[in-house]
């Protein structure tokens, strides 16, 4: 579709970040080579250009971090007060905010979502998680009213988190850790791990005490030390099913603590009262926010029948409208995907979408030669059976149902292995009601969606995993 003008380019400048072409292991407060002295490459995904070598830390650097991770917590973290700890806690957050840029300019070449997202959401998102949390650690005696005895932490926690909000999975694993008296390992995903070694810079700059917080990089073998290490206390894990049954098995019949936020299939429901743009909006911003890489994107759309052409008609005109392309532009809305692996699960996953017979349809726009990207794409005449309606696209792919009644909409929502998220477009408040009342889902929206509060709790049911994070309902996943 012809667009009334054209956006001039304007990049955001990256001098702002300094990336080094090498990383150690941020293990003891200070970074150390890896003892095998193995290391592995991180690309930006929008250019593949290599960005550094990163430390690939293997079981023997791993142990060296929970042991870091274990004197810290004896000798100072549990000692401390829960007030000294919040200071610690209010000078990363404050940090966080003064390098802001910083953190959101690496982000955006590290991952290769749109600096607007890296800086308006992610950046500020991680730092609230540390103001939030930094308010809890000395008023934890009043978080969780009815438990037994003094709120006492768990140890070490092994954390494991994903490539799609680096700096912010980063923030939701520590903050509530650190604030209940935790120390941690941190393990960020190998193809993401510059933020999180940013993060360690700043604990270093907030003079965290060593040891408190630990960054090992590596891939799944690394992940696989951290969570079996036996002097793990807990383990918090983000990312993939598959990987979260492997490590409900790994821990199953030992002492640790686990919790795991797994994958989504969440559903807009758009009734035919809705405000329509509105719910477009949102459609729109659930499934291309970051790419469609989110755990609760709303990748299915369940649109009532009488209201479906319409909403199609208004859903294609915005999607023409979304500016795909380099992730520093400032105007960008669709950045790259984050490696060739995911394009690679995206194209064969939409590959299967015209095989089963469902329509596809993407609006005309030029993709970067370099990269890895992928057009904002919807598919219509999907049926629940399609491989497209059931499993994880985790891109930017929509999926188009639509219903006739309330309840046949519900079904159709819950008719998923996962239970993470779902959208609900009413103008009427009983319908949103009733309705959120019968999915089966952690997070229900109503007129909105993709909204992230640290105060409000977040995680799934089902093959979306257990566990919450975020609120005090966080807190209670890292006490005794
Ligand atoms: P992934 O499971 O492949 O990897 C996640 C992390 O686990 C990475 O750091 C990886 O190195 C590590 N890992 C891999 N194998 C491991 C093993 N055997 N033991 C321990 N660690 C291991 O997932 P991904 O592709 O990086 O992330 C995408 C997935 O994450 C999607 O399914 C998405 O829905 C999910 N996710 C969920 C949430 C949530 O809160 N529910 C949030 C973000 C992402």
């Amino acid at each position: 579709m012809a667009q009334p003008f054209d956006y001039a380019p304007a990049p955001e400048s990256r001098s702002v970040v300094d990336i080094r072409s090498s990383y150690g292991l941020f293990i003891g407060g200070e970074f150390v080579d890896p003892v095998a002295g193995r290391s592995f490459k991180t690309l930006n995904p929008a250019t593949e250009e290599v960005l550094a070598e990163v430390s690939d830390a293997d079981d023997a650097d791993v142990d060296r971090a929970v042991g870091a991770a274990r004197r810290a917590f004896t000798r100072v973290w549990s000692r401390m007060s829960g007030r000294d700890r919040s200071k610690y806690l209010f000078r990363i957050a404050r940090v966080l905010q003064e390098r802001g840029r910083e953190l959101a300019v690496l982000e955006s070449i590290d991952n290769g979502k749109p600096i607007k997202e890296s800086r308006d959401v992610d950046v500020p998102l991680a730092a609230q998680w540390f103001f939030y949390y930094a308010g809890w650690a000395d008023k934890l005696d009043y978080a969780l009213p009815g438990r037994p005895g003094p709120p006492r932490p768990l140890g070490v926690a092994g954390q494991v988190i994903p490539w799609n909000f680096p700096l912010l999975m980063l923030a939701w694993k520590i903050a509530p850790a650190l604030a209940c008296g935790n120390t941690v390992v941190l393990k960020p995903a190998e193809t993401t791990p510059l933020t999180a070694l940013l993060f360690a810079e700043i604990c270093q700059q907030a003079d965290l005490p060593a040891g408190v917080v630990n960054i090992v990089t590596g891939a799944g073998a690394t992940g696989r030390a951290l969570v079996a290490h036996e002097d793990v206390d807990k383990v918090a894990f983000t990312g993939s099913t598959d990987v979260g049954k492997s490590i409900a098995r790994a821990v199953a019949g030992t002492r640790k603590k686990v919790t795991l936020e797994l994958g989504g299939k969440g559903a807009n429901i758009v009734f035919d009262d809705a405000p329509l743009d509105e719910a477009v909006e949102g459609v729109v911003n659930g499934i291309f926010f970051n790419q469609g890489q989110v755990c609760c994107a709303g990748s299915r759309l369940l649109v009532q029948e009488s209201v479906a052409d319409d909403v199609l008609d208004r859903l294609k005109h915005r999607m023409a409208t979304l500016r795909v392309g380099d992730p520093l532009d400032k105007n960008t809305d669709v950045g790259a995907i984050n490696s060739a692996e995911q394009l690679t699960r995206i194209r064969e996953l939409s590959a299967s979408g015209d095989s089963e017979g469902a329509e596809r349809w993407s609006p005309p726009c030029d993709l970067p030669a370099h990269g890895f990207w992928f057009p904002p794409t919807i598919f219509t005449g999907v049926s629940q059976a399609h491989r497209i309606a059931r499993e994880e696209i985790f891109g930017p792919v929509l999926s188009v149902l639509t219903f006739r009644t309330p309840g046949e909409a519900v079904d159709k929502a819950n008719n998923t292995p996962f239970g993470l998220s779902v959208g609900v477009w009413s103008d009427k408040g009983s319908r949103i009601m009733g309705a959120a009342g019968r999915l089966r889902a952690g997070v229900v929206w109503a007129n909105t969606f993709n909204r992230f509060d640290p105060g409000s709790p977040f995680g799934g049911y089902q093959e979306s995993g257990y566990g919450r994070e975020g609120g005090r309902h966080g807190l209670a996943a890292y006490l005794r």
